[in-house]
């Protein structure tokens, strides 16, 4: 039994220390578990300490980024309005307020659409009412997406009265459902952009309408000057006043320069009162340049640099602005600037440089057109004057030609009773008649001589009237050039016995091989005698004067050589012209009278028939002129021949 209690106690006591270990364990549970318990405590303490703080750190986040917003929405240079679905203005920039003047009217924000529509009259690109369907709002409210420069600009009447012009873009704002609550639209104020858009072309327009000026010219005018009202007053003023356009000034007035005198003439003003126009007109006429500005301005304006001028008294400042063609101050075009500004940017200066360049080639233009003009008139003028005197010579030598025939038979007449008196009475009549007679047939031969020259002037007269009226006729026939050349010789050595022609290189057989020349022979033969008589004449009595013929299978020359006093080279190509008689030569000997004629009819009648005239000569050395003709069929022999006559 005690064994049994033992056991028993055994038993309780094993069970009293299994307790025991499991309140031990239930107490080290119970203590994890508050300790687990304290920490999930200690942790929801920091997460809502955390949370307290977050909170506070969303709450300014959410601060700083209105504040933000608001900075942003308020600096940017664009005028900015969000509208509430009925259009009411919810929220404008400051730019926005200060574009439409709202300063003026406070309460413009809190109108309609309709009143505030009203308030700014809009209006469309050509300056049209704009229908209240398509103010901006109503589209962006109908659900438009317009971006910027879709729309043309929009000209608004700001309530401090400006007009401006509006590049508007802007969108609708929808909620989740996409329902339109209201719109966004910025204002971009291109006013300044289009007015300068504006001027250049403004500018571009002036400056293209005076280069067509300077094409064009103005056609052809009659007006010597630039008197007021005449063509090239009306279009000089008309540039002026393109010119004041572009720069601004409120008159401009161009004083030329003249090229002679260098004295001032203002030719024309624009803009200015008649009064005043016709005081500066005063002021500047017939005033020296070099006395009229100070020399640094002068000096200035010759090196082409614009000089503003702002004198204490004056009335205005104003620039001069110098007219220059090349190196040469043609003129000066002065701005006047009245009460405007007084300060002259630089593209005020270079614009008014540009024009002033550009009138000054106008007028340049104008001028050489007007000489060009004048030069025209004069050589009409000279034609009609030489077609009247070509008339009168014509007339002229007809009318004297008769009454030289009735002369001259008359002289031979008398020459022959003369000499038949002389031989039938030599026997019968006393000495002193017989020298008498004698004498009387000398002078008839005086009066046959002074007929042959007048004679020959009269031709010469009558010859150049039919080669001015083209009417010189020729008799062609096949001819021989050496049987002219040798009758032409002896006519002039019977008419000037006195004086030595040779004919060189004649053949030893007395004659020339065949030359034949498709010619008018006595014209041919007119020539020959026009040069030998010029050789004679020009050329001292006791001087001799030679022929030579040359020739080769297609073309034969005929040269006059005399040892006269030469011409120089440079009257070689004048002395054929007509009228033409060369400085400083006079007739040596006999007594020949010269027009200048001679040598005319000599070239005209060779080229008409195809030959070529020419003048070798050394000043104090003699000349040789000469003509070469076209051989009808081939010579028989070539080459120069070398005999003497
Ligand atoms: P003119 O009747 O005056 O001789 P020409 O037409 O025959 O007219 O000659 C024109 C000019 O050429 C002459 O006036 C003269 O000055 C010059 N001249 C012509 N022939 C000669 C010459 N042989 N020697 C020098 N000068 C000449």
């Amino acid at each position: 039994m005690e064994r049994e209690i033992l056991e028993e106690l055994y038993a309780l006591r094993t069970r009293v220390a299994e307790l025991e270990q499991e309140k031990q364990n239930w107490q080290k549970q119970q203590e994890s578990q508050e300790q687990q318990q304290e920490q999930i405590l200690q942790e929801h303490e920091h997460r809502s300490q955390l949370g307290e703080e977050f909170a506070q750190h969303a709450g300014r986040i959410e601060n700083d980024q209105s504040l933000a917003l608001e900075v942003v929405f308020n600096t940017i240079t664009d005028g900015l309005a969000v509208y509430d679905r009925e259009g009411q203005i919810v929220r404008t920039n400051q730019a926005w307020k200060q574009m439409l003047g709202t300063y003026m009217q406070p309460d413009f924000e809190h109108q309609s659409v309709e009143e505030r529509g009203k308030s700014v009259r809009l209006r469309d690109e050509q300056g049209q009412p704009l229908a209240p369907e398509l103010w901006p709002v109503r589209r962006f409210l109908n659900g438009e997406v317009i971006a910027s420069g879709d729309l043309a600009d929009v000209t608004f009447l700001t309530l401090d009265g400006r007009h401006i012009q509006i590049d508007i873009s802007g969108a609708p704002v929808r909620d989740n459902t996409d329902t339109i609550v209201g719109a966004v639209a910025v204002f971009h104020d291109v006013t300044l952009r289009r007015q300068i858009a504006q001027r250049t072309e403004d500018i571009l327009d002036t400056f293209l309408a005076m280069a067509e000026v300077l094409v064009q010219g103005i056609g052809q005018s009659e007006d010597e000057d630039f008197a007021p009202g005449s063509q090239v007053h009306q279009l000089l003023c008309s540039l002026m006043k393109l010119g004041q356009r572009i720069t601004l000034c409120d008159c401009i007035g161009i004083t030329l320069v003249n090229r002679d005198t260098a004295v001032l003439n203002p030719i024309a003003v624009v803009g200015m009162a008649p009064q005043a126009m016709q005081q500066w007109q005063r002021a500047l006429a017939h005033q020296p340049l070099s006395s009229y500005f100070l020399p640094a301005q002068l000096a200035r304006l010759q090196r082409g640099n614009v000089v503003i001028i702002n004198p204490l008294q004056a009335r205005s400042d104003y620039l001069l602005v110098p007219m220059l063609l090349g190196s040469d101050l043609i003129g000066v075009m002065s701005l006047d600037y009245g009460a405007q500004t007084k300060y002259f940017s630089p593209e005020k200066l270079s614009l008014s440089t540009a024009v002033a360049k550009l009138i000054t080639l106008i007028l340049e233009r104008e001028r050489m057109l007007q000489e060009r003009s004048d030069a025209r008139t004069n050589e009409l003028a000279l034609l009609e004057a030489n077609r009247r005197m070509d008339e009168f010579l014509g007339i002229a030598s007809h009318e004297l030609l008769t009454p030289l025939t009735t002369i001259n038979g008359n002289i031979q007449l008398a020459k022959r009773r003369v000499k038949s008196l002389l031989t039938e009475l030599s026997a019968e009549i006393a000495r002193p008649q017989l020298d008498k007679l004698a004498l009387t047939e000398e002078l008839l031969k005086r009066a046959e001589r002074q007929v042959r020259i007048q004679n020959r002037l009269v031709g010469d007269l009558l010859d150049v009237s039919r080669i001015q009226a083209n009417r010189l006729d020729l008799h062609m026939q096949d001819c021989d050039l050496g049987t002219i050349v040798i009758n032409a010789i002896e006519d002039l050595r019977s008419a000037a016995a006195e004086r030595v022609i040779r004919l060189r290189n004649l053949p030893a057989t007395g004659v020339f091989p065949p030359l034949p020349i498709y010619a008018d022979s006595d014209r041919i033969g007119q020539v020959l005698i026009n040069l030998l008589t010029n050789a004679l004449k020009y050329s001292a009595a006791d001087r001799p004067v030679e022929v030579s013929v040359h020739f080769d299978s297609e073309r034969a020359v005929v040269k006059v050589r005399d040892e006269g006093p030469g011409l120089p080279a440079e009257e070689s190509a004048r002395l054929w012209e007509r009228f033409y008689r060369v400085p400083g030569i006079t007739i040596q000997s006999g007594s020949g009278v010269g027009l200048g004629l001679g040598l005319h009819i000599c070239r005209t009648i060779i080229e008409r028939h195809n030959g070529t005239v020419g003048v070798d000569s050394i000043v104090g050395s003699g000349s040789t002129f000469w003509f070469e003709l076209p051989l009808a069929t081939s010579a028989s022999e070539a080459g120069d021949t070398e005999a003497e006559a």
